[in-house]
């Protein structure tokens, strides 16, 4: 829509003012003849100003305005109009416009000459700012706030351009290399730089040229004074509108403390580990003198008593002399045995397994693990056509021992000394042993700790039978585990995988 006075009233424009308006028709447009008058008012501008055009048409433009500007717009356009000459004539002004209800709202208006340089007949365009402004302040708005978040970054947070010039710098930057905003600025980025690091620069930026980060990059950065900081750097390309990449913003993240956290990590672990080492040295030495303890103590009973004999006149005691020695060196065969299981388990190879049958290991290892035990009347119960076992002969006797003699030793304050050996199918998959005595029974507290290595309540004892028995039995695929007996004392049990075939 274009408002203006009867055509008859209006001066000879050509077509090509209304081309002129009505491309501009999205701005007000108004004209102005060489009296100030109104006399054309289009339709944007009465929605702009809320005045329909028959009640300004005639009228000065300066009602438009809010009343600062009318003063100066006068002047302007009398000026414009006797010489031609205006201040940002045809260029604009940004002013308040003045509506029908007298709000007041921004406006950018251009004066320019009529058609043909016409001069006595003006040609004004309103645009209203109103949006644009308040888009302004949402920009400037959200510029403040992506500022104070930059500002407020742990991280530094700093730009540069293509050639390498600071161009921006926030205030983590200036904490963490030392340098004010006002210092940096324009400097060259490889002050940040040690010397034997400045070779990165170029590589980060070739990168950068074709568009590309370079993300969570672990280097040295020197600071004001210069000491040298461990960073993790991410550089990333800013582009222009179209899409150019113009610079690079710089993310630089302290990593000194996590540096010196990893160190001290390391530090640890190698402590640690040496610690291991230790404990576990102390482990095998307390087993290996925890296992041959017995095999010795028999050898030197052997012969002692091979001693006595060889002095005794008696001619029969030559015999059982030599017989004491004999086994004397079974039991120091034994003893490398044992030395020998103990290396192959430690080191974790496989130790030797054969087929046996669980209750002829379970007869060999009773005398050994009962050998100076006094009245206890020992029960065998072994279970006929058990399934063989795959088992390190050697090692499953040593748990047998190991859980005899503490049978042993826990009944020897008791009144009734009853063991029981049994040898047991179960589940048609496992066989299993149990070792049941009426000894002191063991406490719930005792019973959780028990199967740790150091665990014990002996006097003379090593607390480390029942963590290397686990561990044997565990190796072999079965449990070892520890039941209360009801009627008093204590049952110790494990199980052992079962093979198909039966022993003849
Ligand atoms: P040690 O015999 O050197 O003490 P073990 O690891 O073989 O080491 O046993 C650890 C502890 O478990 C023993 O000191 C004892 O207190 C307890 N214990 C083991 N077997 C029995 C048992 N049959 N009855 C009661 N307590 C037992």
């Amino acid at each position: 829509m274009f408002h203006a006075l009867p055509r008859s009233s209006l001066p000879p424009w050509d077509d090509t003012l209304f081309e002129v308006v009505l491309a501009a028709a999205v701005n007000g447009v108004m004209a102005i003849d060489d009296r100030g008058r109104i006399s054309v008012f289009s339709g944007a501008c009465e929605s702009m100003f809320q005045y329909r055009h028959e009640e300004v048409l005639g009228h000065g433009a300066a009602m438009l305005l809010a009343a600062p500007f009318r003063e100066e717009y006068e002047a302007t356009r009398r000026l414009f109009q006797k010489t031609g000459e205006a201040k940002n004539a045809g260029t604009g002004r940004e002013l308040q416009g003045r509506r029908k209800d007298g709000s007041e709202f921004p406006i950018f208006l251009t004066i320019s000459d009529g058609p043909h340089s016409n001069r006595q007949m003006l040609l004004v365009v309103v645009q209203d700012l109103t949006d644009l402004n308040h888009d302004r302040a949402i920009h400037a708005e959200q510029r403040a706030f992506l500022a104070a978040i930059v500002d407020s970054a742990n991280d530094a947070i700093l730009s540069k351009t293509l050639d390498g010039k600071i161009t921006s710098w926030n205030r983590a930057a200036e904490t963490l290399f030392g340098y004010s905003t006002a210092e940096i600025i324009g400097a060259p980025i490889t002050r940040l730089f040690p010397e034997d690091r400045i070779g990165e620069e170029a590589d980060i930026m070739n990168r950068i040229r074709a568009g590309v980060a370079t993300e969570h990059y672990e280097t040295v950065r020197l600071r004001k004074d210069g000491k040298p900081i461990d960073v993790s750097v991410t550089v990333s390309p800013i582009r222009d509108s179209a899409g150019t990449v113009i610079g690079a913003s710089k993310t630089v993240r302290d990593i000194t403390e996590r540096k010196l956290a990893e160190a001290r990590l390391q530090t640890l672990s190698a402590e640690l580990f040496q610690v291991a080492r230790v404990t576990e040295m102390g482990l095998v030495s307390a087993a290996i003198a925890h296992e041959l303890n017995q095999p010795l103590t028999a050898i030197l009973n052997y012969t002692n008593v091979a001693k006595h004999l060889i002095a005794s006149p008696d001619p029969a005691a030559k015999t059982k002399a030599s017989e004491a020695v004999d086994k004397a060196r079974e039991q120091a065969q034994r003893a490398g045995q044992i030395i020998q299981r103990l290396r192959n388990f430690v080191e974790k190879r496989d130790s030797t397994r054969t087929l046996e049958d669980i209750n002829a290991v379970t007869e060999d290892a009773l005398p050994l693990g009962l050998t100076g035990a006094r009245a206890i009347k020992t029960t065998l119960a072994l279970a006929p056509n058990l399934q063989p076992v795959l088992i390190d002969k050697v090692q499953i006797q040593q748990v047998l021992v190991n859980l005899l003699r503490n049978a042993v030793d826990a009944m020897a304050q008791s009144q009734q000394r009853e063991l029981t050996v049994a040898t047991a199918p179960v589940n048609g998959a496992w066989v299993q042993v149990s070792v049941t005595d009426t000894g002191c029974g063991v406490s719930l507290e005792l019973a959780e700790r028990l199967f740790r290595p150091f665990v014990t309540t002996k006097a003379g004892g090593m607390g480390i039978g029942l963590a290397i028995s686990r561990s044997i039995i565990e190796a072999h695929g079965g449990r070892l585990s520890l039941v209360p007996n009801p009627s008093g004392g204590t049952v110790f049990q494990f199980t052992l995988p079962a093979t198909k075939c039966m022993v003849d």
